[in-house]
């Protein structure tokens, strides 16, 4: 069978293509790319003329057969999105379980990646981290997740949309509190690079008086004193508490 290669793209800056990178695309039969256009204009920077077929969140279940047949009559595959790892907050991840399932090698390259890129660079614990990803949209959707991260102790890692930074921000200051600390990481490994660090109610603030532009991850420190767990007065031997999970 042929391999999948999982390519990560800049998520700004080109010079952060591998030489790897840049020899799969070359090398491989095809590449499925989140949007077409977007990968042609980065393969004809690099000189590489492979065909694409698209592969994205609203055609995910409908190509997968397709690429399987492909890989098992022996063509090789590198998966793309539009910037950074594939399957991180990104298509990929039903790819990779459908060649994992089929025993179809799967062969990562490592690369750009925004919330690692931005954790390196926050000055917050950088392990244990929680990635999260996008929150969903509406702020009672938000402040639901949220509240079930408020007793989180590690450091915590959010993707978001300029237009919906603010509205964000307000969730996070409603569950977690003005107090906690936040860093904005916007616009990584371009031109206009820029880290804001603070409390969640000084960085909302700012973002209410901006015209906000440009790609964030939002990190949050971890809560440094999450309660204690109370002693019910319960006997939670084993046998007890799987009754109570039940
Ligand atoms: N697969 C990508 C990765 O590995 O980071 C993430 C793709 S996700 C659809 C896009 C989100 O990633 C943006 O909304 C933003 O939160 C974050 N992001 C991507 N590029 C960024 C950049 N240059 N600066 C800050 N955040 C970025």
């Amino acid at each position: 069978a042929g391999k999948l290669y999982l390519v990560p793209t800049p998520i700004g800056n080109l010079s952060d293509m591998t030489p790897r990178a840049i020899e799969t695309l070359q090398k491989v039969d095809l590449i499925a790319a989140e949007d077409t256009r977007n990968t042609a204009r980065l393969l004809a920077h690099f000189e590489v003329s492979t065909p694409q077929i698209s592969f994205h969140e609203h055609n995910t279940q409908m190509r997968i057969p397709k690429l399987l047949e492909k890989l098992q009559a022996g063509h090789s595959i590198a998966q793309v999105s539009d910037a950074g790892m594939p399957s991180i907050s990104d298509p990929g991840k039903e790819l990779v379980a459908a060649c994992v399932q089929a025993q179809i090698p799967v062969i990562p390259l490592p690369g750009p990646n925004a919330a690692l890129t931005a954790l390196i660079a926050s000055g917050l614990a950088p392990q244990p981290f929680l990635f999260y990803g996008f929150l969903p949209p509406k702020p009672k959707d938000q402040v639901k997740q949220l509240e079930e991260l408020n007793y989180q102790k590690c450091t915590m890692i959010f993707y978001e949309a300029p237009h919906r930074i603010g509205r964000t921000l307000a969730s996070m200051v409603q569950v977690f509190g003005a107090e906690r600390q936040v860093v904005l990481c916007r616009e990584l490994t371009k031109k206009y690079e820029e880290f804001l660090r603070g409390s969640l109610g000084e960085v909302q603030e700012w973002a209410q008086n901006e015209t906000i532009r440009g790609e964030f991850v939002v990190l949050v420190e971890g809560n440094a004193n999450p309660p204690q767990i109370q002693d019910s007065g319960l006997d939670l031997t084993l046998p007890y508490a799987n009754q109570v999970e039940a």
